[in-house]
């Protein structure tokens, strides 16, 4: 089975487009999400342009500030500090990565952490390993929501996470964890990766290497996830050799694939974004 992740991401703007709608008959106001782009890395100006689009699409209110490449940081944390006051703005995103004159842990931690949609500032970091409630990062939200898509109960699951970022395998280890979840966190130097990998029953791929997860590493049955985006050639591949994998789910009751992309979805419930779509 292979989940289409875009028409699950289409779902999902369905019943984020009524919610706001909701709010706004009972309190005539609408979330409002600002962006902040600083430079112009050709992938950021795309992941921006489809965080407006998805926004406006489900009615919020979507402003992307825009820098050139050579903004001061003081100039940076001086708008920050103007938006965490801003009542109209509930969500503020600052686009990474940043150029060089800016630090990224001065940026994280200017933003006030009720607004903080990336889910970066130490506050929500802290709160999410507590187990208390947090905004979390978007793609390792829009992993669990295609998990339970597929297994609602995903208690005592052994998982495996291939990747240890505060982006990606972190968060999902604390995600997983939170749904009872046996979880393992492999990367680098772990030793006998394969033979980790093999054991999963929830396997999640978020490494940034081209079709590393190869058909004897995964077991029967078992939830795949690919987070990865790797440029091969012109073509974009996972972290999962998805045709190896592919061949073994055509099998009845066998592993259950699934591709992540990038299409942002803005969670009025909890201001954050989450990320998922087949490629
Ligand atoms: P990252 O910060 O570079 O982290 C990669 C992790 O993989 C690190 O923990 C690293 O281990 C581990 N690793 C690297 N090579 C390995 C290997 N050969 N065996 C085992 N572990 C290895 O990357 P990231 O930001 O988490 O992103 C991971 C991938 O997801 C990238 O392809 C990225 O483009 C993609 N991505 C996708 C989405 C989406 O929405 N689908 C969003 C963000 C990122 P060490 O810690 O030991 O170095």
């Amino acid at each position: 089975m292979i989940i289409d992740g875009k028409k699950e991401a289409a779902l999902l703007r369905e019943e984020i487009k009524k919610e706001i709608t909701s709010l706004k008959d009972k309190t005539n106001r609408v979330p409002g999400l600002t962006v902040i782009l600083i430079g112009d890395f050709a992938p950021s100006q795309i992941y921006v342009r489809n965080k407006e689009k998805n926004s406006k699409e489900v009615g919020i209110n979507s402003n992307v500030i825009k820098y050139s490449k050579d903004v001061s940081e003081e100039e940076v944390l001086k708008k920050i500090k103007e938006l965490n006051k801003d009542k109209d703005v509930s969500g503020i995103l600052v686009q990474l990565p940043l150029p060089d004159q800016i630090s990224k842990e001065k940026i994280i931690n200017s933003i006030d952490p009720s607004k903080d949609v990336d889910g970066f500032n130490p506050v929500n970091v802290g709160n999410l390993a507590s187990g208390y409630n947090a905004i979390v990062p978007c793609t390792p939200l829009g992993c669990l929501l295609l998990l339970k898509k597929i297994e609602k109960n995903l208690s005592g699951k052994h998982a495996v996470i291939i990747g240890r970022s505060n982006l990606n395998g972190k968060p999902m280890a604390q995600l997983l964890l939170k749904e009872n979840c046996t979880v393992v966190i492999t990367h680098s130097k772990t030793k006998n990766l394969k033979e980790e990998c093999s054991k999963a029953d929830i396997l999640i791929a978020a490494v940034g290497v081209a079709n590393l997860v190869k058909k004897d590493w995964v077991k029967d049955g078992s939830i795949i996830i690919d987070v990865g985006i790797n440029k091969q050639g012109d073509k974009i591949v996972g972290d999962v050799s998805f045709e190896e994998v592919k061949d073994k789910v055509k099998k009845p009751r066998d592993a259950k694939s699934v591709k992540i992309s990038r299409n942002a979805i803005f969670s009025p419930k909890n201001l954050s974004t989450a990320y998922f779509s087949i490629f």
